[in-house]
């Protein structure tokens, strides 16, 4: 991505100094192709700051006038969807908490029919492929378009450095299968300032179309989000610190077209391997069921895979890599022997 499509601006839109003043900063920086500003704000607990509603909007589509810059906010209800038609909203997206709810994204949809207006869905909170890719047939059986997608990372149960997960390989299939441009919420992804630059990179590296940011004239002091929104100023250096990637060089270049091949020779070697492993997990199956016994043997199996991960270590592949693959085998083996 050579030139990456930025949607920036606060996390909520707080009163008329603040989005003005963000809006200016913004719109001097030529990557930034939308303003965004949250109006209604999802809240975890109540008595949080829950967003200025349609004040805010007056306020947004100013920001809008004086900049040029598009404007776009966050729909839950069809109100919302009303109001935010009223002040000329350019482009909605669709929250995650949202998108969880398969009545309110047909709502949604349905308040929008056939209407050309882009609206961006974001994932869902759990890392659930299909529940995104039905929150968009919905909205493509309603006629409306253009749509995208945001990445803005997953509940996760193990710890880690993010606030959201960023699951690119979901990210990536939803792309795969749709067809749909797909940005990156490094803000949501985050939740800090350290992780940013890094995981805008990553993006770039894996050729999404774009970011999403959230910039605020005085982040320290932000209603919301305030740990992970940065200044226009600091979003400017991040952009000019991004490394470009092109992914229009590869179909004549021979070095990268010999190691494709490569990993192509591997792979075809490898479906021989499982096509053999599975004949002979047949074979143990009927001999197992003509001596009585169980299928799933635990004490084999656990030193199988210990066995595994240690030569996997030896051998520098990770442990996710070598669970991960074990364990698929093993399932489909028990599913063979069954
Ligand atoms: C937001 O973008 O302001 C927001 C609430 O994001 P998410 O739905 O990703 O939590
Ligand atoms: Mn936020």
């Amino acid at each position: 991505m050579n030139d990456p499509i930025v949607m920036a601006g606060p996390c909520s839109v707080e009163c008329e100094e603040q989005i003005l003043a963000t809006a200016r900063a913004l719109a001097k920086i030529p990557e930034v192709k939308l303003l965004r500003g949250g109006i209604w704000k999802p809240r975890t607990r109540p008595d949080a700051f829950e967003g200025r509603g349609e004040e805010g909007l007056k306020w947004l589509l100013e920001a809008k006038k004086e900049t040029g810059l598009p404007i776009a906010t966050e729909v839950a209800t069809p109100e919302h969807v009303e109001l935010a038609l009223k002040y000329e909203v350019d482009a909605l997206w669709i929250g995650a908490r949202t998108v969880v709810n398969p009545f309110s994204v047909q709502q949604l949809a349905d308040t929008l029919k056939g209407m050309d207006l882009p609206v961006f869905i974001k994932n869902p909170v759990s890392p659930d492929l299909n529940l995104w890719v039905g929150a968009f047939e919905r909205f493509r059986k309603a006629g409306v378009a253009p749509l995208a997608a945001i990445h803005r990372g997953f509940s996760y149960y193990k710890e880690s450095p993010y606030r959201n997960f960023p699951m690119w390989e979901i990210a990536i299939e939803l792309k795969r299968v749709l067809d749909v441009p797909v940005l990156t919420d490094i803000s949501h992804i985050c939740g800090c300032r350290e992780l940013l630059r890094d995981t805008a990179q990553k993006s770039i590296d894996l050729a999404f179309d774009g970011l999403m940011v959230e910039c605020h004239h005085d982040p320290d002091h932000a209603l919301t989000d305030a740990s992970q929104q940065i200044s226009p100023e600091m979003l400017k250096e991040l952009l000019v610190s991004l490394r470009p990637r092109s992914s229009q060089a590869a179909a004549n270049d021979q070095v990268l077209a010999a190691l494709r091949s490569e990993i192509d020779d591997i792979d075809a070697e490898l479906l021989q391997l499982l096509a053999r492993r599975m004949n002979v997990s047949s074979q143990i199956g009927a001999y197992k069921k003509e001596k009585g016994l169980t299928v799933v043997q635990m004490d084999r199996w656990k030193q199988i895979l210990a066995n595994h991960l240690q030569t996997g270590e030896e051998l520098g592949l990770s442990k996710e890599l070598i669970n991960k693959v074990f364990e698929a085998i093993h399932l489909a083996s028990i599913q063979r022997q069954s």
